[in-house]
């Protein structure tokens, strides 16, 4: 390690400020944000600093930094425009063991200041000792998205409870364990919610009870259809903090790799015609998972409301009250259609967009052709690859051009995704001249054309 970072504690301290300009205001922020008690020196100073000290809120001393001007201040930020004073401050803090920064000069400092992500009381300090602040910053984006809000109202609550907690559970394994689940179950899914009432209550119950935590909870959770990056913050987060995935056969590898890696996996996934579990089944493992007291989350390819039977899996959990929650995915059209540079809207060519399913039953597809043929609409068939010569047929039959263009997309986002582009007419031939494979998905309707010129991933 370059340096140690600690969290400084500046409340009713004093801090010295030289400079006034629009940079030392970013500092003096922060500072403030602190509770420092912060004397500010410079000859002239910016309209926020003059403000600020109107109202008196800082001290602002108009002139030239002096010998002595550091005396008893526990930080010092040099943010002047001269760097003959900037080194000048440097120098005399470091000879009198007073911590310093000095803007835009890592040679100057002593202290750094990192980059921030505030949700109080939790702070999360990235730095890069003065290498990459741009860099730094980048990171601090990525965080922000990852830590709602919401985590430092768990960590009030947390910290509201902390001294209860410590009576009640004398030994320190026990506590971690408490806590563990606290920070991982539902009472942080209620803050996640916006519950915080409930949350509270439901952590005191816990701690009343010997065994906290044995209600389990399951997490339907939508993989999207094959991309990792297109898995949401939601997703991620819960998938890393599950005891045991159930997963399709929709899921790829690199979604599985995402899962926390001691978490129990079961394959759950069905193939046509060879059922390897039932619906039932699985529904009946949901309930059993949870009532163990296990984080269970039920892994769907693409969103778990489409073509995923997960409205049914949720009755099922519902009627046994077993408390749960869905995130949303992305489902296979968006991502077949953005992945293959087919617009599923446009202005031009369609003002609406059905997903059907293309399964077929028995002998043949049927569907309400006569509402399918209508123009100005993108039709999706998910699950068409046995129907495909009968849809497309029918289609025709019903009164749609058979020049209509239509793309069968096979294994959608991902790196192997490939795209079968002709009409109404001419796919079926070329599908069967090629080795499909599954998943794929068919769209038909005039905004296929933009394809040739929208074409952005892979294959180009
Ligand atoms: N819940 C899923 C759909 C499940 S039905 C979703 O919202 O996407 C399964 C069908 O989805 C497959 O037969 C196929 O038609 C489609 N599908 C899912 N992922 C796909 C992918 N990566 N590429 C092409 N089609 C896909």
């Amino acid at each position: 390690m370059d340096t140690l970072p600690l969290f400084h504690n500046l409340r009713g301290a004093r801090c010295v400020l030289v400079g006034a300009g629009e940079v030392a205001a970013r500092k003096l922020r922060l500072l403030l944000s602190a509770g420092a008690v912060v004397d500010i020196i410079a000859p002239e100073a910016c309209e926020e600093i003059t403000t600020l000290a109107e109202a008196g809120e800082v001290s602002l001393i108009l002139r030239s930094y002096q010998i002595g001007d550091l005396d008893k201040a526990v930080l010092v930020v040099a943010a002047s425009n001269d760097p003959t004073v900037n080194k000048q401050v440097s120098e005399q803090a470091r000879a009198q063991h007073t911590p310093v920064n000095v803007v835009d000069s890592p040679e100057l400092c002593t202290v750094i200041f990192p980059s921030i992500v505030d949700r109080s009381p939790v702070q999360i300090a990235i730095g890069t000792n003065g290498t990459a602040p741009v860099l730094a910053r980048m990171l601090r984006t990525q965080l922000e998205s990852l830590f709602p809000a919401w985590v430092g109202k768990l960590a009030q609550l947390a910290g509201r409870a902390r001294d209860t907690v410590k009576q009640k559970i004398s030994s320190e394994t026990g506590r971690k364990a408490f806590w563990e689940n606290i920070f991982t179950g539902q009472v942080a899914e209620l803050v996640y919610k916006g519950q915080e009432k409930a949350a509270e209550t439901l952590l005191y119950q816990q701690l009343e009870n010997s065994e906290p935590g044995v209600q389990g909870e399951v997490y339907l959770v939508g993989g999207g259809p094959g991309d990792p990056d297109l898995l949401t913050f939601r997703a991620v987060r819960l998938m890393q903090q599950a005891d045991i995935v159930l997963y399709d056969r929709l899921i790829s590898d690199e979604i599985l790799d995402k899962v926390r890696r001691d978490a129990e996996r079961i394959y759950v996934g069905k193939k046509a015609g060879d059922h390897a579990v039932t619906q039932a089944n699985i529904n009946e493992k949901l309930v059993e998972f949870a009532r163990a007291g296990k984080r269970v989350l039920r892994l769907k390819g693409g969103d778990p409301f489409i073509f995923g039977r997960g409205g049914e899996e949720i009755e099922h959990l519902s009627a046994h009250g077993i408390p749960f929650q869905v995130v949303p995915g992305i489902t296979a059209a968006s991502g077949c259609a953005s992945y293959a540079g087919i617009p599923l809207t446009h202005r031009d060519y369609a003002q609406s967009v059905r997903f059907q399913t293309g399964h077929r039953k028995g002998e043949g597809v049927e569907l309400d052709w006569d509402v399918l043929v209508k123009p100005g609409q993108t039709l999706v068939f998910y699950m068409p690859i046995n129907g495909l010569p009968d849809i497309c047929n029918k289609l025709g039959q019903h009164g749609m051009p058979k020049s209509t263009p239509a793309a069968l997309i096979e294994n959608g986002t991902r790196q192997s995704q490939k795209v079968y582009t002709g009409t109404l007419k001419t796919l079926p031939d070329i599908i069967q001249r090629e080795t499909v494979q599954t998943p794929t998905l068919l769209i038909v309707g005039e905004v296929v054309t933009l394809r040739d010129k929208l074409n952005w991933f892979g294959e180009q």
